[in-house]
């Protein structure tokens, strides 16, 4: 019996937590599919590092890097000047709620040169054309692959979290109206007409003692 029911404990939280990431990514995929997108540009950051690939004989800090933040969504925008004169951007969105836990970048540069177009690969997936927006955007927002640690634990763990109260307030509700209803907890079964028995006729469950208190009260 108790082996039993800490397999199902272990069963059930590993749902939970498999659950909790899935919605946590999904969540993610939502405020970029159709969460508003932060205008271009925001706060200047005084450090700015690149987050994505850069070719080695370019700068190793950005000339200049923005930050801008709405719920659920941050962007950051980080550009320098090539060492042949051209320009070099990088885009990075991190979204999801409570924590930012997902991220996709990409580059841009106005280069020709191959060698440097090899490290404009993004990261991220596509959107898939099915996928409706409800919000005109310049274009369609890749799909964040990428998750930023520690934020993706504390954002999965979060959701697993809920769907772990949800349950214990779901089976709690359906304990009361059972008892309420004068029915086996485990079970459903009608125990009206045996009122003395310490067991349900039909599942063997304990009865819930204070069955008659809850009723009279
Ligand atoms: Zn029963």
């Amino acid at each position: 019996m108790r082996g039993k029911r800490v397999r199902r404990f272990c069963v059930l939280g590993a749902a939970a937590l498999v659950a909790g990431a899935a919605t946590n990514v999904l969540v993610a995929w939502a405020f970029v599919i159709w969460g508003p997108f932060p205008p271009g540009l925001g706060i200047s950051i005084s450090s700015p590092s690149w987050r994505g690939r850069v070719p080695p004989e370019w700068p190793t800090v950005p000339k200049s890097k923005y930050e801008c933040s709405v719920w659920g969504l941050t962007t950051s925008n980080a550009m320098s000047d090539a060492p042949d004169g051209t320009d070099w951007s990088e885009f990075t969105v991190s979204s999801g709620w409570p924590f930012r836990s997902m991220r996709y970048f990409y580059s841009s540069s106005s280069t020709s040169n191959p060698a440097v177009r090899n490290f404009l690969l993004p990261e991220g997936i596509e959107t898939p054309r099915w996928i409706p927006m409800w919000e005109p955007r310049w274009e369609r927002g890749l799909l964040p692959t990428a998750a930023k640690f520690p934020e993706f634990v504390a954002g999965s763990a979060f959701y697993a979290a809920l769907f772990v109260a949800i349950g214990v307030g779901v089976q709690r509700l359906r304990r009361v109206v059972r008892i309420t209803r004068g029915r086996c907890i485990a079970c459903n079964y009608d125990l009206s007409g045996i009122p003395d028995a310490d067991l349900c006729p039909e599942c063997g469950a304990v009865r819930w003692k204070d069955e008659r208190v809850l009723r009279t009260g």
